[in-house]
C-alpha cells in the first residue's frame, strides 16, 4: 500500500519547479496500476477530482512563504478544508490561528482560500500584520458582485451555509444588504424591502441542483429576482459533481476522499446518493475505510474533494486493491487547465530574491462538460 510520507506527497500534476510536497491531480494518472480482476471488481476513478486552482494556489502560497521567509508563517483559519494539508503544513512551520488577534504584532499572516470580510483586512492593518491574501479569485469575484449590488441598493440573497468561512467573508462585504438563505427550507422566511430589487448570489461550493431548487422557490416568491451575472458555483465544484453524477449509477459504492468540514466534499457524497449510487462514504484517509463497506460490491466509484492532495486518493486505490479491486477505469467528464497566479506581494518578494514564482501570470479556463 502506498503510504503518505511527509517527504513526498506530491502527485503528478505538481507545480512546475516547486520544491515541496502537497499537490493534487485531476488527470487520470498513467502510473496508477490497473490489473484485470478475475472477480470483476473494479474502481471507477472520477476525472475531474481533487485540487482545484484556488486550493493549489493557496497551499502553494503557504509553502512558498515558509520557504522564503522561514517559520513561523501564521495562517488565519484552515488554509483549505483538509485535515492532512493542515497537519502537513503545521509540521513544516505554519501556525494556524482562528483570528488575526492571535498573530503577533507585525508578523506575517496568510488569509485562506475561503476569503475574509473587509473588517479582517482592517484588523490586520491595525496590528501591522504582513498579509498574504490567498483568497481564491473565484471567491473574490463573488465579493465584488456583492459590493456592486449593495452599491445599487439591492437586497442580496446569499444562498449558502451560515457559519461557513466563505459565507461569512462574502456577507461581511455588505452586511446590511445581504441575508443568507441556507437552502430551500429557508425560502419561506426571507423578507425583502422591495421585491422588484432582489438578486441572488451563492457560495462557490454548493450542490448545483439544490441551489437551483432554492432559486426556483425564491423566484416563486419574488418573480423579479435577478440572477448573478455569471455562475457563482465554481467550475471545480461543478466538474466534480458532474463526474460523480456520471459514474454513480454504475457504482455499488462511492468513496469520496475529503474532510468533514469540506463543503464540496460533503456535497459529493450527497450527489452520489441522489444520482443512484448504492451507498456513499466520505473518508479523510484510506485507513478510515472498512472492508465491509465494499465486501458485496463489484464496482466502487472513487473521487475527492477540491482540497484533497492526490496522494490520499492513491492510498485509497492501493487499499481497495488489497481488497480485490485491482482494475481501475477513468470516468472522464471534464478536463481542467486553470491556474491562478500567486498573491501579488508574494510574487514580488520571490522575484526580489531571484526566485521565479513558477506560475503563469494569466488565468486560463478550459471547460468541457459536466
Ligand atoms: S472550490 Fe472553487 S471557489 Fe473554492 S477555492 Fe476551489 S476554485 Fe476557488
Amino acid at each position: 500500500m502506498v503510504k503518505v510520507s511527509e517527504a513526498d506527497t506530491r502527485g503528478e500534476a505538481s507545480v512546475v519547479g516547486a520544491s515541496s510536497s502537497l499537490a493534487g491531480a485531476s488527470a487520470f494518472p498513467a502510473d496508477i496500476p490497473s490489473v484485470p480482476s478475475a472477480a470483476g471488481k473494479r474502481i471507477l476513478l472520477a476525472t475531474a477530482r481533487g485540487y482545484c486552482a484556488g486550493v493549489d494556489r493557496a497551499v502553494d502560497a503557504v509553502e512558498k512563504a515558509l520557504a522564503l521567509y522561514g517559520a513561523p508563517v501564521y495562517v488565519r483559519k484552515e488554509i483549505v478544508h483538509n485535515k492532512f494539508v493542515v497537519e502537513t503544513l503545521t509540521k513544516r512551520g505554519a501556525v494556524f490561528v482562528k483570528d488575526t488577534d492571535e498573530v503577533p504584532e507585525g508578523a506575517r499572516v496568510v488569509f485562506s482560500a475561503h476569503g475574509v470580510a473587509p473588517h479582517v483586512y482592517q484588523e490586520a492593518a491595525a496590528r501591522n500584520l504582513q498579509t498574504i491574501d490567498a483568497t481564491c479569485p473565484l471567491v473574490t469575484k463573488v465579493h465584488k458582485q456583492a459590493v456592486r449590488f449593495a452599491d445599487e441598493d439591492y437586497d442580496i440573497l446569499l444562498i449558502g451555509h451560515a457559519g461557513h468561512e466563505e459565507v461569512e467573508g462574502t456577507q461581511g462585504e455588505a452586511p446590511r444588504h445581504i441575508q443568507v438563505v441556507n437552502g430551500p427550507e429557508e425560502v419561506h422566511a426571507v423578507t425583502v424591502r422591495d421585491p422588484n430589487k432582489v438578486v441572488w448570489i451563492s457560495q462557490t461550493t454548493l450542490s448545483v441542483d439544490e441551489t437551483m431548487k432554492t432559486v426556483e422557490l425564491l423566484r416563486q416568491r419574488f418573480p423579479a429576482l435577478q440572477d448573478p451575472p455569471s455562475d457563482d458555483i465554481c467550475y471545480a465544484t461543478q466538474n466534480r459533481q458532474g463526474a460523480v453524477k456520471a459514474m454513480a449509477p454504475r457504482c455499488d459504492v462511492v468513496i469520496v476522499v475529503g474532510s468533514a468540514n469540506s463543503s464540496n466534499s460533503v456535497r459529493l457524497v450527497e450527489v452520489a446518493l441522489e444520482s443512484g449510487a448504492g451507498a456513499a462514504y466520505r473518508v479523510d484517509r484510506a485507513e478510515e475505510m472498512h472492508p465491509e463497506w465494499v465486501a458485496a460490491a463489484k464496482t466502487v466509484g472513487l473521487t475527492s474533494g477540491a482540497s484533497v492532495p492526490e496522494i490520499l486518493v492513491r492510498d485509497v486505490v492501493a487499499t481497495l486493491g488489497t481488497w480485490g479491486f485491482t482494475q481501475v477505469e477513468p470516468v472522464a467528464t471534464a478536463t481542467e487547465d486553470i491556474r491562478f497566479s500567486l498573491p501579488k506581494n508574494l510574487r514580488a518578494d520571490l522575484k526580489a530574491v531571484g526566485a521565479h514564482p513558477d506560475r503563469p501570470h494569466k488565468v486560463r479556463v478550459r471547460k468541457d462538460r459536466s
